[in-house]
């Protein structure tokens, strides 16, 4: 109101002059700088730090890249690589070998990195990035990239030098770390400045050579203004000193402490020429002395104009008393001083009285003054918004009321958005769910259901009541009976949810065309996004939008995962002879040992063989620090001077901790023989293999679905004997076919039995919940044993399972009812979760098949259904609490489920 005010009384006449009062404009100097802006006047700022402009900001950057408890962390490095406006340092140095070499970062390397090494920033970790990079790539690819991220992280190290710590000085001087980690040659680099001040100067002179105006926008105040202030600050400060002759620090985390104290205090002079000295904001003790045609005073709440007296470092509030300092009435007293001046400093004064708003009264020297004035009349002004953002804004609060808006939506479609949650949470309440004594819910309802309680793909059939496999229809979704008890669930993903019919919403949620994908070939985990949920599926996975990872504390919980994976390979590489990646042809060729179990070593030479691995796998592990200390000790069950120890002698040693476990598990599966760890199916056909299924045994409609192209890395491939004693491996007899997937029907006979295994790490999930979801939620198990039978004809997968790396490790199985005797083998634990829910769409409620081949077929088909409906573009949301919480683009999305919902 005080800007629209003013405008009116500014546009009457040309001459007159306006000051607005505004108790707290400290706070408040960006607010008013717009809204002064919106009826195209222009106030001055007289606040700008050093770091509002984006040289000021990255030299600041720069200068603490070295230093403090973030120090060399991947974000800082990350950032001063991507950013454009200033360099940190000029090389012209040619590789002395490999010309292809440059000293360019690779940010995907330096984060590959700092997660599987577990690099974070710190006191250090200059040295620990150099330590990481200095090692021999792992792969081909990364030869070049990788000397080149260790030659520019050199090179900034050195150019930084004046600035570093002495401990990371001295890493630049070890020969170890500055040569090359692929072409072995000590790598040149840039010469370092002499002292902070020399380092200061070539920084800023470098950026006057190459100002980079294109970066910059109209408001932005320029390079050159920072660098002038800049130096005419840092002279006055080095003029001072020298005067007073103190010793200033001439380089290191001193040098870089005063230069930050530097930049924080000082600020930019305005260098907008344009001021309108018609109008004028100020607060009341400004305002003394100044007078103007039009006085208006706003923010006057008592919590805008402060009345409280300022707190007096090391005194106490008698002390204060008693030597008659900062007096308790000292600011009203002046306040009301002020007042008066305001009352007579324009012909006319307009006081914006906050009394009508219960929550911020008026302070106390208005409320005097309202209360000892009797003539006060009610004065109403009817104001119009000026800004576009308030017109915009009233239009919206008179669509809510229904009344006509004065100017057209930009977007009419938009203006229902809010309403898309409510809409959303209401169709999520409407879902069915009762089914009273029908026992499962009616086949209709699928088209009302987009939402599922994971528990239920798991549940028990209540007493009395029929179980899936044997009730009159199948595939069955259950509900709630008439004696409030749950019925199971099939799977009914992918969900297909009728349009709202409101065309707006429904153009929003996936009811519309040009979203379709062409996805050629698909990988478990991309089938698993879209069916979790569509919409994350096409936001992460088809428009790439997700939020950006950052670097936690702790161990990320990949490179546990992966170097447990890794260690388990490694004992099965190192005893059995096998190689990742490799298949062992169990038909044409015999080895000596089957198994781990069978190898007839010992648990303790196992031990030994793990450590070695691990000892090779995490280098990093010799750390000192608390992550690598505490993952020691729960990798292996020793404390550091143990496993010091047991490096300088490394004998065969009892089973312990995380490690010890997978040697212990490997021993309880002695009866299957592996034969492929890693195996990829690119191995077979570089083009993926194509998955189909008729139409009669595809779920839940049986109607055709297009095929899929598939390809993946199964962790883990076991083949199982034919007889309990482990003596016949190959059915002379069997078919040299791809094995049906409905084996009841056909007299195909297997040449060998196989068990496929996907390894799993977690420290939340229980072994049995971690393979239910294996099985029952997710795709991998199914998609991988399928590609295996059409890889291998003769083969037939009789289990599958996860295997869980935690407290425990355990292989998990479920197994085929085909083949009694493998009951009886040692090869895993095994679970009978598909006995009672799974039969082919094409049986009858009293089935023969094998239970364990229709578990197979549903899961394809759910994945042959959630490729078909990506490729239709159906991208609906399908929110739910355990899936929205994990979901990586839940920011933008509107209808997400958050807690507590
Ligand atoms: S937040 Fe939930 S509903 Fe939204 S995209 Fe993610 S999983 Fe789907």
């Amino acid at each position: 109101s005080a800007i629209s005010l003013t405008q009116q009384f500014l546009e009457k006449d040309s001459k007159s002059t306006v000051i607005i009062i505004d108790p707290s404009l400290d706070s408040n100097t960006s607010r008013w700088k717009r809204l002064v802006e919106n009826i195209g006047l222009s106030i001055k700022d007289n606040n700008k730090s050093i770091t509002s402009d984006s040289y000021g900001h990255w030299l600041k950057q720069l200068i603490t890249i070295g230093h403090g408890a973030n120090s060399f962390s991947l974000e800082s490095l990350r950032t001063i690589a991507i950013q454009k406006i200033l360099s940190p340092f000029e090389s012209d140095l040619n590789h002395p070998i490999n010309p292809e070499i440059k000293s360019i970062p690779d940010l995907q390397l330096l984060t590959d990195l700092a997660r599987g090494e577990h690099v974070l920033g710190g006191p250090g970790a200059l040295g620990r990035w150099l330590e990481s990079l200095s090692r021999s790539p792992n792969s081909d690819i990364d030869e070049i990239k990788k000397e080149s991220t260790q030659w520019w992280l050199l090179n900034l190290a050195k150019s930084l030098q004046p600035l570093l710590r002495e401990e990371d000085i001295s890493l630049l001087k070890e020969k170890n770390l500055i040569t090359g980690c692929h072409s072995k040659t000590i790598l040149p680099l840039v010469k370092s400045s002499i002292g902070g001040d020399e380092w200061l100067v070539n920084r800023l002179k470098s950026a006057n050579n190459s100002t980079t105006f294109q970066y910059m926008d109209n408001n932005s105040i320029g390079t050159p203004l920072v660098i002038q202030t800049l130096l005419k600050y840092h002279q006055e400060l080095r003029n001072m000193q020298f005067n007073l002759k103190h010793e200033y620090p001439k380089s290191g985390p001193g040098w870089v402490e005063e230069y930050l104290t530097l930049m924080n205090s000082i600020s930019l002079p305005d260098n907008q020429l344009k001021s309108n000295s018609r109008l004028r904001i100020l607060t009341p003790n400004q305002t003394i002395g100044c007078t103007a045609d039009l006085i208006i005073l706003a923010n006057l709440s008592s919590s805008s104009w402060d009345m409280r007296v300022s707190k007096m470092p090391f005194m106490g509030e008698e002390e204060r008393h008693r030597l008659n300092l900062l007096r308790p009435d000292g600011p009203i007293r002046k306040a009301r001083h002020f007042l008066k001046h305001l009352l007579f400093a324009g012909e006319k004064t307009i006081i914006l009285d906050p009394s009508l708003d219960d929550s911020a009264p008026p302070t106390a020297p208005i409320r005097e003054w309202l209360l000892s004035n009797e003539n006060i009349e009610e004065f109403i002004v009817k104001l119009n918004p000026i800004s576009p953002r308030d017109i915009r804004q009233l239009d919206g609060k008179r669509l809510i009321k229904g009344i006509k808006a004065q100017h057209p939506p930009i977007n009419p479609t938009s203006i229902s958005i809010p309403l898309d949650i409510q809409l959303q949470r209401e169709r999520e309440r409407r879902q069915p769910d009762i089914v009273d004594d029908k026992q499962y819910l009616a086949n209709e309802s699928r088209k009302y259901i987009f939402s599922l309680d994971y528990s239920d793909l798991s549940r028990k059939t209540p007493n009395g009541k029929t179980i899936p496999r044997n009730f009159s229809s199948w595939p069955v979704i259950g509900g709630i009976t008439e004696d409030g008890k749950r019925t199971p669930t099939i799977d009914p993903r992918p969900f297909i949810p009728i349009p709202t019919g409101v065309d707006v919403n429904d153009s929003r949620h996936g009811h519309v065309t040009g979203a379709g994908q062409k996805v050629t070939i698909w990988s478990a985990s991309r089938l698993h996004d879209w069916l979790k949920c569509p919409r994350s599926g096409w936001l992460n996975r088809g428009l790439r939008a997700e939020q950006e990872e950052l670097q936690s504390e702790d161990l990320d919980a990949r490179t546990h995962g992966n170097l447990l994976h890794f260690v388990h390979h490694d004992i099965l590489c190192h005893i059995l002879n096998m190689e990742i990646g490799e298949e062992f042809d169990s038909i044409n060729n015999k080895r000596e040992n089957t198994s781990i179990g069978n190898s007839h070593l010992s648990k303790n030479e196992v031990m030994k063989v793990a450590l070695e691995s691990l000892d090779s796998r995490a280098p990093w592990l010799d750390r000192t620090d608390a992550v690598s200390t505490h993952r020691l000790q729960v990798l292996t069950g020793m404390n550091r001077d143990e496993y010091n120890d047991w490096l300088a002698n490394p004998i065969p040693i009892e089973p312990k901790g995380r490690i010890g476990t997978i040697v212990e598990a490997e021993f309880s599966i002695s009866d299957v023989m592996p034969i492929g760890i890693e195996w990829d199916i690119n191995d077979y056909d570089d083009a993926g293999i194509e998955i189909d299924l008729p139409s009669e045994i595809t779920s839940p409609e049986m109607q055709k679905l297009p095929p899929i192209i598939v390809r993946g890395q199964i962790d883990r491939v076991d083949q199982v004997p034919f007889d309990k004693s482990g003596k016949v491996w190959l059915n002379k007899e069997g078919r040299n076919s791809i094995a049906p997937l409905k084996l009841i029907d056909s007299d195909w006979k297997p040449r060998r039995l196989i068990i496929i295994r996907d390894l799993k790490t977690s420290e939340s999930k229980s072994s049995k919940e971690r393979h239910n979801i294996g099985l029952l939620e997710e795709l991998q198990l199914a998609i991988y044993a399928r590609a295996w039978e059409i890889a291998h004809p003769g083969d037939l997968v009789v289990g599958v399972g996860i295997s869980l790396f935690s407290h425990n490790t355990t292989h998990n199985l479920e197994i085929s009812n085909s083949f009694q005797h493998i009951n009886q083998l040692d090869i895993g634990v095994i679970s009978r979760i598909t006995e009672d829910l799974y039969r082919f769409p094409n049986e009858n409620n009293n089935p023969s098949s094998d239970q364990f081949r229709a578990w197979l077929t549903h899961r394809l088909s759910v994945s042959l259904g959630v490729a078909n409906n990506a490729t239709l573009g159906k991208v609906h949301p399908t929110p739910s609490k355990k899936v929205c919480s994990y979901c990586p683009v839940k920011q933008i999305c509107d209808v997400k489920m958050e807690d507590g919902f």
